[in-house]
């Protein structure tokens, strides 16, 4: 039997941010609209005798037991009883602490592919629930199919007809802990229209550029500021639409026209010292394995 497993974690963006309150647990309930996007880190997991290596190319990420995708194959192993150590390469091409999600989609690729590697022992429910106790993006990237959320973004539902948009995401290079902006968050300053979107989504009736808005804007904005520079800038290069993603600081511009996206890009890397990506939304499900 093949001990390689090869994998792909996309990053995500999130089209609207709404948080609704704080809970007693210290969490925020919100509503959310998750996309996948194809920007990937890449993943292979080595089955070995014992223990858990991690080798990760991004130096901001952990390279030990703390990163989440050793956290994810250590919770498979523990509730399968499999007894086995793993080695787990990842190549990090999403930016870490971006608010694109990485390490939680590097999680759900694990869960994922060691559950289909070694006969499915879960269904998709309880890989969700395992997931959730990693992250609370964790269950949308189990699934990685545009997806509104609420709860603390574990309560998901699939949103089958939207309208394309190429995507550009813009980051400053600056890592944006989401434990800080959530603490410098001013729940009187949220702004975003707390209706729910979620039929005329699904219905097809709502373009994500008409409903763009993300109440954690002004508290990443206050610690990192660059991020309403970078707005402006995507911004002056057409772009139907621009926000930031999850927590920041990372944020993306839709553009109905490739050509105008890839143009874009092109100048935000020859002009800044911006990190720079075109990629397209992921609307349909996608393979476990690259
Ligand atoms: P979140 O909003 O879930 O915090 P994010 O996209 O803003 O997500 P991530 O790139 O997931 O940020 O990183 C968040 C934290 O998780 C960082 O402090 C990072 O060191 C840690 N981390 C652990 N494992 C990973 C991983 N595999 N990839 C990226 N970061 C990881």
């Amino acid at each position: 039997m093949e001990k390689k497993i090869n994998l792909l974690a996309p990053a995500k963006i999130n089209a609207f941010l709404e948080i609704m309150g704080r809970r007693s647990d210290g969490y925020h309930d919100l509503k959310t609209l998750f996309i996948p996007v194809s920007l990937y880190d890449k993943i292979e997991l080595d089955l070995i005798s014992d223990g858990i290596k991690v080798f990760c190319s991004d130096e901001d990420a952990p390279s030990d037991e703390n990163n989440l995708a050793a956290k994810a194959a250590r919770l498979f192993f523990e509730r399968t009883g499999i007894e086995s150590g793993l080695e787990i390469r990842i190549e990090k091409n999403i930016p870490v602490a971006a608010g694109l999600g990485g390490g939680s989609s590097d999680a759900a690729a694990v869960l994922k592919g060691l559950n289909s590697y070694f006969g499915a022992p879960f269904g998709i429910r309880e890989l969700c629930s395992m997931g959730l106790g990693l992250g609370a993006d964790v269950p949308f990237f189990i699934h990685s199919v545009p997806s509104y959320a609420e709860g603390i973004g574990e309560i998901l539902a699939p949103v089958e007809k939207m309208v394309p948009y190429e995507v550009l995401i813009v980051n400053p290079g600056v890592p944006l802990s989401t434990a800080e902006v959530y603490k410098n968050l001013n729940l009187g300053l949220t702004k975003c229209k707390k209706e729910n979107k979620y039929p005329a989504l699904n219905q097809g009736l709502c373009d994500i550029k008409e409903i763009l808005c993300n109440d954690l804007e002004i508290s990443a904005m206050s610690l990192c500021p660059v991020i309403e520079e970078i707005k402006a800038y995507i911004t002056g290069q057409d772009a139907d639409g621009v926000l930031m993603s999850g927590s920041g600081p990372s944020v993306f511009g839709l553009f109905s026209d490739a050509d105008k996206a890839k143009k874009a890009a092109g100048i935000i890397k020859a002009n800044t010292k911006w990190w720079a990506c075109q990629v397209e939304m992921i609307l349909g499900p996608y393979g476990f394995a690259a």
